[in-house]
C-alpha cells in the first residue's frame, strides 16, 4: 500500500526540455515544503505521479508536457504548486486537415537478425504460440450450452491429447437483435469471422449455431472465407441446436463432443518448431493508466516495438481516442501518404461516431487516470502514442480487419480494453503487451498476455499478476532500453510456451465485439 510519508529524496520526471511541469516519482507522493535538487520548493503537497510546476504560469498560458501544449491554465499557478486537473484547460481536438504526411520518417533501421522462437507454424503460414481449440459461435443465445460442452470437452476429451493447450468458447453478444444489415454490422461479423482464424486457433474452425439467428453460419462464413477448413473440407464444421436429429440437451451436447474430438486429434498433430522472430504478431495496449503509463512501461514498449519492427515482425498499436490528439505525429511519421490518408480516415470515421453518440474524445478518461495524474486526453494520449515506437508506420486496418502485411500498423479500436483486444485478436495477434499503472488483471484465454507494470509499488503489490516491472526506469534502476530488452526476451519465450501470470491463474476476459450499427 502507499504511504501518507514520502521515501527518498523528492525527485520529479521532465519528459522535455521545453515543458513546464512534472511529475512527482516518490511513492506516497511529496509533502509541502518538499524541495528538489534544483531548489524547487513544494507549495503544497502533490501525489505520485501528478504534475508539479517548474515556473510560474499565468493563467491562459499552455501547460506543457511531451514538449506538447496538454492544455491552458485556468488561473495563475505558482511555481512548485500542484498543476491538478481543475487547473488545465483542455484544448480542442486537432482538426484533420493540413497535417504534416511522412515528413519524420526514420532512417531505415540496422535489421537484427538471429532472434528465434518455437511456434506452431500452420498451413497458410501463420505461426501460433499456442494450440487452441475455439469453438465459434455464432449467436449468444448458445452460450451456455457451449461453456457445459467445453467444460466436459476439458475434463473428458483434453486429457487424450497432450498437445492441446486448451478449449475455447468463441463467447460474445452479437448474432441477433441486430441491424444485420446496417452498413456498421460489417465490423462485429468480419471481427468474429477472423478470430475464428487466429493463428492460436490452428485452421480448425468449428460452428455451434443455434438454427433461427440473424447471423446464419453461412452469413458469418461465406464460401471461400476460410482459407483451411476444418480436415480439409469445404466447410467449417457445423453444430447447429435446432436441428431436427438433436433430442434432448444430451444429444447436443454429444454433437459438440463429436465434433471437438475430430478437431482435437488434428490439433493434436501440431508441433513447436524453430520460427524467425519475424512470425511475432504483437499487439499493444494500456489499460488502467496513470502519469506514469506514458514515462515507464509505455516507453519500454516502444522500445521493443522498435526492436520487433527490427527483427522484421509486425506490431499493432490500437485505440483510436489514445491518438486522436497526435495524429500529426503519426501522418508525419506513415511511410506513404495512402497510410497517412487511412489515417485520417479512421480518425474522422471515429469522430462522427463518438459525434452521433453526443461526446468526443474527452470521454475517454476514466477518475483513476485522473486520481493517478492523467488531467485529460491530451495528456493520455502522448503517453499512450509512445507504444508505437518510432519506426515508419506501414499499414492501417479498421476495424474486425485482419492483418496482410508486416511491419509497424496502426489497427483501429476503439480504447476498451476488451474491444481493443478483441479486435487485435480478429487482426491475428499472437501475443498481447498491455500496460498499466492504476492496475488491472486483464487476461484472454486466447493469447498470451503480457502484463507491464507502470510503477514499483504496483509490481511489488500484485507481485503476482505482473509479468514486468517497468517502474524501475523511474526509480533509476534500469533503462528504457533495459526493460525494452528484457520486454523483447521475454515475448520470445512466452511465444514459446512460457506462461504469463494470467495463464497461471487462467484470467479471461470476455470477448465483445465492437458493434457500431443498432440493435433492434
Ligand atoms: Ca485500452
Amino acid at each position: 500500500m502507499t504511504t501518507p510519508t514520502s521515501a527518498g529524496t523528492p525527485r520529479y520526471i521532465l519528459m522535455h526540455d521545453n515543458d513546464n511541469v512534472a511529475i512527482v516519482v516518490n511513492d506516497g507522493g511529496l509533502p509541502a515544503g518538499a524541495v528538489f535538487a534544483n531548489g524547487l520548493a513544494l507549495l503544497e503537497a502533490v501525489p505520485q505521479g501528478h504534475k508539479v510546476a517548474l515556473c510560474a504560469i499565468a493563467k491562459g498560458d499552455p501547460v506543457r508536457r511531451y514538449n506538447v501544449t496538454i492544455g491552458y491554465a485556468a488561473c495563475d499557478i505558482a511555481a512548485g504548486s500542484w498543476v491538478a486537473e481543475p487547473q488545465v484547460e483542455m484544448p480542442p481536438a486537432r482538426e484533420l486537415v493540413n497535417l504534416p504526411i511522412s515528413t519524420n520518417l526514420p532512417p531505415p533501421a540496422e535489421p537484427l537478425e538471429g532472434y528465434t522462437f518455437e511456434g506452431f507454424r500452420n498451413p497458410d503460414g501463420s505461426v501460433g504460440t499456442r494450440n487452441i481449440l475455439a469453438i465459434t459461435t455464432t449467436v449468444q443465445c448458445v452460450a451456455g450450452v457451449v461453456e457445459f460442452a467445453v467444460k466436459r470437452i476439458k475434463d473428458e476429451l483434453l486429457p487424450k491429447y497432450p498437445n492441446v493447450d486448451d478449449v475455447v468458447g468463441l463467447e460474445h453478444t452479437y448474432g441477433c437483435g441486430v441491424a444485420i444489415d446496417a452498413p456498421g454490422a460489417m465490423v462485429p461479423i468480419r471481427t468474429l469471422r477472423n478470430i475464428s482464424l487466429n493463428p492460436n486457433f490452428g485452421g480448425q474452425a468449428m460452428v455451434v449455431s443455434l438454427g433461427c439467428e440473424k447471423l446464419q453460419p453461412a452469413r458469418l462464413f461465406p464460401k471461400g472465407s476460410i482459407p483451411i477448413q476444418n480436415g480439409g473440407g469445404a466447410e467449417p464444421a457445423l453444430v447447429c441446436l435446432q436441428d431436427a436429429g438433436h433430442v434432448g440437451f444430451m444429444s447436443m451436447i454429444e454433437s459438440i463432443m463429436k465434433q471437438a474430438e475430430i478437431n482435437l486429434a488434428a490439433l493434436d498433430k501440431r508441433r513447436r518448431e524453430t520460427v524467425p522472430a519475424s512470425e511475432l504478431v504483437v499487439g499493444v495496449q494500456c489499460g488502467g493508466s496513470d502519469a506514469f503509463s506514458g514515462v515507464t512501461a509505455n516507453p519500454a514498449v516502444g522500445y521493443a516495438t522498435d526492436l520487433l519492427v527490427r527483427a522484421g515482425a509486425t506490431v499493432m498499436f490500437s485505440e483510436v481516442t489514445e491518438v486522436r490528439d497526435g495524429i500529426d505525429q503519426l501522418t508525419s511519421r506513415a511511410a506513404t501518404p495512402e497510410v497517412a490518408q487511412a489515417m485520417i480516415r479512421e480518425m474522422e470515421w471515429y469522430d462522427s461516431y463518438l459525434k452521433r453518440g453526443g461526446v468526443d474524445r474527452s470521454a475517454n478518461t476514466t477518475p483513476g487516470n485522473k486520481k493517478g495524474g492523467l488531467s485529460n486526453i491530451v495528456e493520455k494520449a502522448m503517453g499512450s502514442i509512445v507504444k508505437s515506437g518510432s519506426s515508419p508506420i506501414s499499414g492501417v486496418l479498421s476495424p474486425g480487419e485482419k492483418l496482410t502485411q508486416k511491419g509497424l500498423i496502426y489497427a483501429a479500436t476503439p480504447a476498451s480494453d476488451f474491444i481493443c483486444g478483441t479486435l487485435q485478436v480478429a487482426a491475428g495477434m499472437n501475443l498481447h503487451v498491455f500496460t498499466t499503472g492504476r492496475g488491472t488483471p486483464y487476461g484472454l484465454a486466447e493469447v498470451p498476455v503480457i502484463k507491464v507494470a507502470t510503477r514499483n509499488e504496483l509490481a511489488a503489490r500484485w507481485h503476482d499478476l505482473m509479468d514486468i516491472n517497468a517502474g524501475r526506469i523511474a526509480s533509476g534502476e534500469a533503462s528504457i532500453a533495459d526493460v525494452g530488452w528484457e520486454m523483447f526476451q521475454l515475448l520470445l519465450d512466452v511465444a514459446s510456451g512460457r506462461r504469463t501470470w494470467a495463464e497461471k491463474w487462467k484470467l479471461h476476459n470476455a470477448l465483445v465485439l465492437f458493434n457500431p450499427a443498432p440493435v433492434t
